[in-house]
């Protein structure tokens, strides 16, 4: 897949490799998302990882919560291989993450990076003790960590160490200021042990995620500026639906738009039946409205107003969208750069023909009163006008011819 280039400077110095994935560096922002089945129910964790991976997730992760689900790794693996999904797996530990992955190497060989929570690796001694076996065994298999903080399972210990000490201050801080300390404190402080324990400082990613829009950007500044880890973005818990969505679009954008930010999840929890690839749509979208990657073809469309009362162009831009992103997994390897076309859908003559010169290929749709006729634009001249009950058609039709013309390489063009 081609991406755009950032324009934005990131942060991160550190690449490192999860699988045959680079994060950080400057290696494009990484979309991943996270399972939501038993994982010990091979074929539901199976063809969910596979759902994923191919809407675009790049990386997974798989929580291996307990015996059965660690056994089931090596499946799991081996059945996406026989697919021909090789997403890296990312396994999320805690509370027992050291005797899993001791009791299971096959699971420990088999995952592509760890994920470990300060704040449930284990209490008092134990959690220095777990912590360091969680460490021992991605060193011997030569995997990458993720020291993924959560507001929601702060080490507590920590967090009441650091309020006596504020409390103690002449001026103390505001409480809120000590816990985005404290949550940054837990993911260097871990880091650090984590080095010491014989983790190279390029197998290491930090988050600090909470569920506060203002608490995570203000939290992640204060972690950029403090150490040079790539760092994995998300607003955790974030919700349902548009919510969910808007929340986690006001977090990230404005810590990407600072440079801030190696790879994004975006935590929606998901309609009652709803698809779990919602997450990685979220997640792509948000990237390329900003520019910072292109995944599929972009579809431009008004909003629709008193001049158009018909919803023909609705359907129209909901019926291309959904073809474009359909035929994504097929054109991605077929016709590169194919992602970074777009395509305006408009309802009236008022910015019909203004907008759909400036994409590659655009229809204004007649509005209200307008001569019922449809021009088409490509690459900026009015080509065809289309009339009648296949415009639907007749216009898709034309964005296919186009995308194999302009993206299908020499053989498409000579045949
Ligand atoms: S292009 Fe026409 S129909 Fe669409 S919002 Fe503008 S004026 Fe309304």
């Amino acid at each position: 897949m081609t991406q755009a280039r950032s324009p934005i400077p990131r942060r991160s110095r550190v690449a490192v490799r999860v699988g045959a994935v680079a994060v950080g560096g400057d290696a494009p922002i990484v979309v991943q998302s996270m399972t939501n089945t038993d994982t010990a129910d091979i074929a539901a964790t199976v063809a969910q990882v596979a759902e994923l991976a191919q809407a675009g997730s790049e990386l997974v992760r798989i929580t291996v919560n307990n015996e059965e689900a660690a056994a089931a790794v090596p499946a799991i693996r081996e059945r996406l291989a026989a697919r021909g999904v090789s997403v890296p797996l990312i396994g999320d530990f805690h509370f027992n993450g050291h005797r899993l992955l001791s009791k299971y190497p096959a699971c420990a060989e088999l995952l592509d990076k760890y994920r470990i929570n300060p704040g449930n690796v284990g209490r008092g001694r134990k959690k220095d003790e777990q912590f360091a076996t969680i460490v021992e065994i991605a060193c011997r298999h030569d995997k990458p960590v993720r020291i993924g903080v959560n507001w929601g399972s702060l080490d507590q210990e920590l967090a009441a160490r650091l309020m006596d000490d504020n409390a103690r201050l002449p001026e103390p801080q505001p409480a809120g200021e000590v816990m985005h300390e404290a949550m940054i404190v837990s993911a260097l402080d871990s880091a650090a042990r984590a080095e010491e324990i014989g983790l190279g400082h390029d197998r290491i990613i930090l988050s600090v995620k909470m569920s506060g829009v203002q608490d995570l950007i203000a939290v992640y500044r204060k972690l950029a500026a403090r150490c040079e880890y790539p760092l994995h973005l998300g607003l955790t818990e974030a919700g349902m639906g548009s919510k969910g969505i808007v929340a986690s679009t006001a977090a990230l954008a404005v810590l990407l738009q600072e440079g801030i930010g190696d790879t994004i999840r975006i935590s929606l929890t998901p309609e009652p039946g709803g698809s779990r690839s919602r997450e990685v749509i979220v997640a792509q979208e948000i990237l390329q409205a900003m520019g910072l990657r292109s995944f599929t073809p972009a579809v431009v469309a008004c909003p629709g107003c008193g001049r158009t009362s018909s919803d023909y162009f609705q359907h129209l831009a909901q019926q291309i969208q959904g073809y474009l992103r359909e035929q994504m997994p097929l054109w991605r390897g077929r016709y590169p750069g194919v992602e970074e076309l777009t395509v305006a859908v408009m309802g009236c003559v008022v910015n019909g023909p203004g907008e759909s010169k400036q994409a590659h290929i655009g229809i204004s749709l007649p509005g209200t009163g307008e001569i019922p006729v449809a021009p088409v634009y490509v690459d900026g001249a009015k080509t065809v006008t289309l009339k009648g009950e296949n415009i639907a058609a007749e216009f898709q039709q034309i964005v296919t011819d186009y995308v194999i013309r302009r993206y299908g390489g020499r053989e498409h063009i000579a045949g």
